[in-house]
């Protein structure tokens, strides 16, 4: 098991908690980045800033996490590629348990699998996998600069936000038939 290192910023004390169950502190705090987050279009750069808003409780089986996490989030539209940079708050809620510990109570050196919940060690916690699929969750997969963004002419690439009048007056003969058709039968796109 690795064990995690406090002086990464993603990682918590919550020592000064306490395990008295009802406990409860609040932390704002924000940390630089240290590794990107994000789904390749969509991104929050490494050493971009996050403002964590935390509440901490301490419960029975361990300390529960909630609050918020603001990010700026930095991409490409993904219609006309221009690039777009807006502010992502993320709701957090995590409950971080208490290591087992054996009859002496010393603490079991446990396995993290997948239906884990995030474990504490050393009065440490990791915040990196909660806000990373939080993050995650809330990216859209087709990132657009405006719900409305024309995108680019399929001819010749131009950006249509800046040209909405742009048009060819050549038509490729395999579409002619094509167009004339839809020519009676305007539709709306969305
Ligand atoms: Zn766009
Ligand atoms: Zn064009």
């Amino acid at each position: 098991m690795t064990h995690l290192d406090a002086s990464n910023p993603l990682v918590l004390d919550v020592r000064d908690l306490g395990r008295r169950a009802g406990a409860m502190k609040t932390k704002s705090f924000t940390v630089e980045l240290t590794e990107e987050l994000g789904i390749g279009v969509l991104n929050v750069a490494q050493g971009s800033e996050v403002e964590f808003d935390l509440r901490l409780e301490s419960v029975m089986e361990g300390v529960l996490v909630s609050g918020t996490a603001l990010v700026t989030v930095t991409g490409e539209c993904s219609r006309c590629l221009e690039p777009l940079s807006y502010d992502l708050e993320v709701d957090l809620q995590e409950l971080y348990e208490y290591p087992d510990t054996d009859s002496r109570g010393r603490e079991i050196e446990a396995d993290f699998t997948e239906e884990d919940l995030p474990k504490i060690q050393d009065d440490l916690l990791d915040l990196e996998s909660l806000l990373r699929d939080a993050v995650v969750l809330a990216l859209p997969v087709q990132p657009l600069c405006k719900s409305d963004c024309l995108g680019l002419c399929v001819e010749c690439g131009q950006n249509l936000n800046e040209q909405p009048e742009h048009e060819h007056d050549l038509v490729d003969p395999r579409w002619s038939a094509l167009a004339d058709l839809t020519k009676t039968e305007p539709r709306n796109k969305d």
